[in-house]
């Protein structure tokens, strides 16, 4: 792990914060003064201080779920099943929980971490990160849609969505980007121009893209790289 990453990780600051803990030569690993952030360490056997003081290693857990319909994207619900019971109960101790929602029977990319700084760039309106799903319709689309979709589709209690790109992938099947999270949002945006969804399922959310290799209800671990390229 890059040593600013681990330090930004532990509550540090972001990286650029880091970058000035390192200039003002208060971070040592494993007893020596270090100025590179871009350094590697491993948190299991390499002693990092901040003025002296130990900095002990908090894992982050980041998984990739194949979410099935049928379970809330909740941690807990008294009567309904949760994602959290399709995790295993060792990746459970860290506590992860669901990057945004997917409705109940909404089926695709479902990022879970207990990284609560990484859930909030990822969700933070400013951010505008695209989320690509792919959803069949009730109705064929027409280029009036499109057009209407890259303008802004003014939803049922007036709100107008922000652009997103539609386009159709065989008849009444259709690939859309958005880059909001409303609830509903998708579903709404088709009621506005008179069609529905009949079935809905995210594809990727940012960099990451759903792995194909999934089966439903199943989740990986997030590589390193899967990982850096989202914060
Ligand atoms: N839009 C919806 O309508 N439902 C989802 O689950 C996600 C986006």
């Amino acid at each position: 792990m890059r040593l600013d990453k681990f330090l930004a990780n532990m509550g540090y600051g972001s990286r650029k914060d880091v970058k000035t803990l390192l200039k003002k030569k208060r971070i040592t690993v494993n007893d020596q003064m270090i100025r590179k952030a871009d350094i590697q360490i491993d948190p299991d056997k390499d002693q990092v201080k901040c003025d002296d003081k130990v900095i002990q290693y908090q894992e982050y857990i980041y998984l990739m779920l194949h979410k099935p319909a049928g379970y809330l994207s909740a941690t807990e619900d008294q009567r309904q099943k949760t994602v959290l019971d399709l995790i295993k109960k060792q990746d459970k101790v860290l506590s992860p929980f669901p990057v945004g929602r997917l409705d109940k029977d909404t089926e695709g990319l479902l990022l879970l971490t207990n990284d609560g700084q990484l859930a909030h760039e990822l969700l933070s309106p400013k951010k505008h990160v695209d989320k690509t799903y792919i959803a069949r319709l009730a109705k064929t689309i027409t280029d009036n849609d499109i057009k209407q979709f890259a303008e802004g589709v003014m939803l049922e209690d007036g709100y107008v969505t922000k652009p997103a790109r539609l386009k159709a992938v065989e008849d009444k099947m259709v690939e859309i980007t958005i880059t909001e999270g409303k609830f509903h949002q998708i579903k709404r945006m088709f009621e506005a121009v008179d069609n529905s969804v009949l079935y809905l399922k995210r594809l990727s959310m940012g960099s990451l893209q759903l792995d194909e290799k999934l089966n439903l209800g199943e989740y990986r671990e997030l590589t390193t790289e899967e990982v850096d390229q989202l914060s």
